[in-house]
């Protein structure tokens, strides 16, 4: 009962909590890219993803963005509040990387002159298509003043960790965020914030310490996940 699973995804799954209007998100080793065609494990990635991300949600919290982010529990469990997810992905991009460098012909690595936030439909037999707000209108995927939140809440998203992640040497490329409503009606920031859904480079050496050594086949991916739970806990130790 108490275990109940709700979903399971790609990198969590979630389950039933003893009380009402909260849920148990138990973060897994499996890897994936290309849209689940590539397959994989990487080794300790639950504990790890689940400690940078408790980490981060506890920094916005504490400067002012809502969150699901209740308490870590276990080995890789993080309890949170319930949402109603929107079914949609919000990416932050500060420098051209990945799909956004193939998309428009540019250099990864290229600074874009202002900070870029694009909407994807969250549908993995349609590969995630890019949507704009009048594809959400016209098929009444969110509503119109949830949108505006998260991506205001996205964006003052990046303004904080942006800074919090220079300040232990990770240059922050592009991120994907997800958001739902509370039972309140309220806009919160929810999935995860790690490393298989961020762009960390190196700021000194570019080396890139995130899921493209997975997707990219580098080698060195633990130790890459690894150095940025070690430097988030740096950084957020000293922020407090
Ligand atoms: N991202 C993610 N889940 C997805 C797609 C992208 O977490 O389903 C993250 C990815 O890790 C990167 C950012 O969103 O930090 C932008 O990804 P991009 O669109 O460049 O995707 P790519 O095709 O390169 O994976």
């Amino acid at each position: 009962m108490e275990t109940a699973k709700l979903y399971e995804g790609k990198a969590k799954v979630v389950l039933a909590d003893r009380e009402d209007g909260f849920v148990r998100m138990v973060f897994k080793d499996d890897a994936t890219a290309d849209n689940g065609l590539k397959r994989g494990r990487i080794a300790d990635k639950g504990r790890m993803n689940r400690d940078i991300s408790a980490a981060l949600f506890r920094y916005l919290e504490a400067h002012g963005i809502p969150t699901h982010y209740v308490e870590a529990a276990g080995e890789r469990e993080m309890r949170v509040r319930r949402l109603r997810m929107l079914p949609l992905e919000f990416v932050v991009r500060n420098t051209a990387a990945g799909s956004l460098a193939r998309r428009l012909g540019l250099p990864e690595g290229q600074e874009l002159g202002r900070v870029v936030v694009e909407i994807y439909l969250k549908n993995d037999a349609l590969g995630d298509p890019l949507i704009n707000r009048d594809h959400i209108r016209a098929l009444g995927l969110a509503d119109d003043g949830d949108v505006d939140r998260a991506i205001e809440l996205a964006r003052r998203t990046n303004d904080l960790l942006r800074p919090l992640l220079l300040s232990c040497g990770l240059r922050l490329i592009d991120f994907k965020l997800e958001f739902g409503v509370d039972a309140k009606g309220e806009v919160r920031l929810g999935d995860e914030i790690s490393p298989d859904t961020c762009r960390f480079w190196d700021a000194a050496t570019g080396t890139r310490l995130d899921k493209d050594r997975f997707r990219r086949d580098m080698g060195g991916v633990e130790e890459a996940y690894a150095e940025v739970l070690r430097r988030v806990d740096a950084a957020v130790g000293g922020a407090a």
